[in-house]
């Protein structure tokens, strides 16, 4: 039977990924009157909704899930399933997909890692959970609620400050990046503990916060939220100024429907949030620009001198991600060392670097760098007038290209990257590995946030797109500053501004259609 979408709601809102939930959340603690629609091109893969994948237990049901998010071509080998694998080409993370026309690496050009998800969740699902709290330029200095919001962005993700606070080599780790690093760094800018949005049962168990943690309860047991799962919207509708509801795909049953709404949040992440604004025809001039990816550099160590005797005594990774012996140690972005730098156990860094011989589990660590990007509206994504691409959206370009800045950066944060190294222990390998653009998942910028309306932003301080009262924007792509550190604890926070914003003005407006109703 075919499914019933609603004709109208308060809030439409596109994309279930962590920005969009947050919006839900907060809605739905503010605003619980409010009706509320959630539109995700992707399947639901697990109960609850948006469950991070690293939580399901049974490895064929992960590898299941992970498929699911792969869009139109999986690549995820699951038994009895086609797999549109292509290891000759380039990285791509398991869970998410690349554009299918991105160019080879080898080639120097555009930006061939650039990736995506679809499913309930988004890359939400399949994340490794580092929420560093942005620091000194990563700041949006016009946002005097920023460190509210930030700190509601760490409620609503289950932000945990030191989870793994027992572990073994963590202080070992700390102690010596901090011998190498902390010097003339103020205080918040010195190594530390990564904080990280997982939950630690009293039995040590791990729960790996997706979007179903920012969901929360409230969210699933409020009876006027409703999720959609395989539903693409395919524009916005705006008339005179005004958001006023979505066309939505059925991709279950093939109809499309038109939603109402009082408010739209595209939440779509940053390739597919402007796609969207731009099929809309809603084209402000810094659309699709400043894109920013972080440069990404990863690098492995062996760690000296740690007690290998112990190492027998302790629990080893049994998942592959599993980071108990070294902790996740951050070193934060400062303007002087303009990249961010996480540390952890390599089995739970992106790439395998090394094909050593039985390490004792935790003694070999990976690094892996992010730089701030030098911002330039010509590194953009170029939307087709005419052209669509497979999900019938306008198809994507990408320019995208380094500058000198950028190229006396990742010089920088490779010797950088060295000496946390050497601090650390015996490197492996010759050199640290510069990663092909997109590499690190975090794409800014695209539909980013300004003070004012001077065709360099998309979006005002609230995250509302400018001249389309109602139409909001939340994502990686609404961040105007060139941050080095993980980017989505700042994007949630975002989304809690903005979501904050529409409750207070929808509220109002359900005031005065209430007693507009009793005085009719
Ligand atoms: C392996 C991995 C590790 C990562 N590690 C970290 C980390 O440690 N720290 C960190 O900060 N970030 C990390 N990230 C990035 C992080 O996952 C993203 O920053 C975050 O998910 C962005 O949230 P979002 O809601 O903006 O977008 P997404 O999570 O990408 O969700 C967007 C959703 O919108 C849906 N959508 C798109 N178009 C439409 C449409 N037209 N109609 C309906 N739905 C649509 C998509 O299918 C998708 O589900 C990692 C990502 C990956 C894949």
């Amino acid at each position: 039977m075919a499914r019933s979408f609603p004709a109208a709601v308060d809030v439409a809102i596109v994309g279930s990924g962590p920005t969009g939930a947050a919006y839900a959340r907060i809605l739905s603690e503010r605003l619980p009157e409010a009706t509320i629609a959630m539109f995700e091109v992707g399947p639901l893969l697990a109960d609850p909704p948006g469950l991070h994948v690293k939580n399901i237990a049974d490895d064929a049901a992960r590898a299941r899930a992970q498929r699911g998010s792969e869009g139109l071509h999986p690549h995820t080998v699951v038994a009895g399933e086609r797999s549109y694998a292509d290891p000759s080409r380039r990285v791509v993370r398991p869970g998410t997909f690349l554009l299918p026309e991105s160019p080879d690496p080898a080639d120097g050009a555009g930006m061939p890692a650039l990736a995506m998800s679809a499913n309930v969740g988004g890359m939400g699902a399949h994340w490794t959970c580092a929420c560093p709290v942005p620091g000194e330029s990563e700041r949006i200095g016009f946002l005097p609620e920023l460190d509210d919001w930030l700190r509601e962005a760490q409620r609503i993700l289950g932000v945990n400050p030191d989870p793994f606070a027992g572990a073994p080599f963590a202080d070992v780790v700390r102690e010596r990046l901090a011998a190498e690093f902390d010097r003339d760094r103020a205080p918040g800018r010195r190594i530390a503990p990564m904080p990280l949005a997982v939950t630690v049962h009293d039995d040590g168990s791990l729960a790996w916060s997706g979007p179903d943690v920012v969901f929360g309860a409230v969210t699933r047991s409020n009876p006027r939220f409703e999720l959609f799962a395989e539903a693409q919207v395919q524009r916005v509708l705006v008339e005179d100024g005004r958001a006023v509801g979505v066309r939505v795909l059925d991709r279950q049953s093939g109809e499309a429907h038109e939603v109402r709404a009082r408010a739209v949040v595209v939440a779509a992440d940053a390739l597919r949030t402007p796609q969207l604004l731009f099929a809309s025809e809603v084209r402000p001039e810094a659309l699709g620009r400043y894109l920013n990816d972080q440069p990404q550099i990863v690098f492995a160590v062996r760690l000296d001198g740690v007690d290998d005797a112990e190492v027998d005594h302790r629990r080893a990774a049994e998942d592959g991600t599993i980071v108990e012996q070294g902790g996740v140690s951050w070193v934060p972005f400062t303007d002087r060392e303009p990249f961010h730098g996480q540390v952890m156990q390599l089995d739970a860094s992106p790439i395998p670097l090394v094909d050593e011989d039985e390490p004792a589990p935790g003694t070999i660590v990976g690094l892996g760098w992010f730089c701030a990007k030098d911002l330039r509206p010509e590194d953009r994504l170029e939307f087709s007038p005419t052209r669509l691409d497979e999900w019938g959206l306008p198809a994507v370009a990408v320019h995208y290209g380094l500058t000198e800045r950028d190229h006396a950066t990742i010089d920088a944060a490779q010797a950088a990257i060295r000496r946390a190294a050497g601090a650390l222990g015996r490197p492996i390998g010759d050199a640290p590995l510069v990663l092909a653009p997109g590499a690190s998942l975090h794409y800014q910028g695209t539909t980013r946030m300004g003070a004012h309306d001077d065709g360099t932003s998309v979006c005002g301080p609230t995250s509302q797109v400018w001249g389309v009262d109602g139409l909001y924007v939340a994502g990686n792509n609404v961040i105007p500053t060139p941050i080095a550190c993980n980017p989505t604890l700042t994007s949630v926070a975002l989304a809690v501004g903005g979501a904050r914003d529409i409750a207070a003005r929808l509220g109002a407006q359900l005031v005065s259609d209430t007693e507009g109703g009793r005085s009719a």
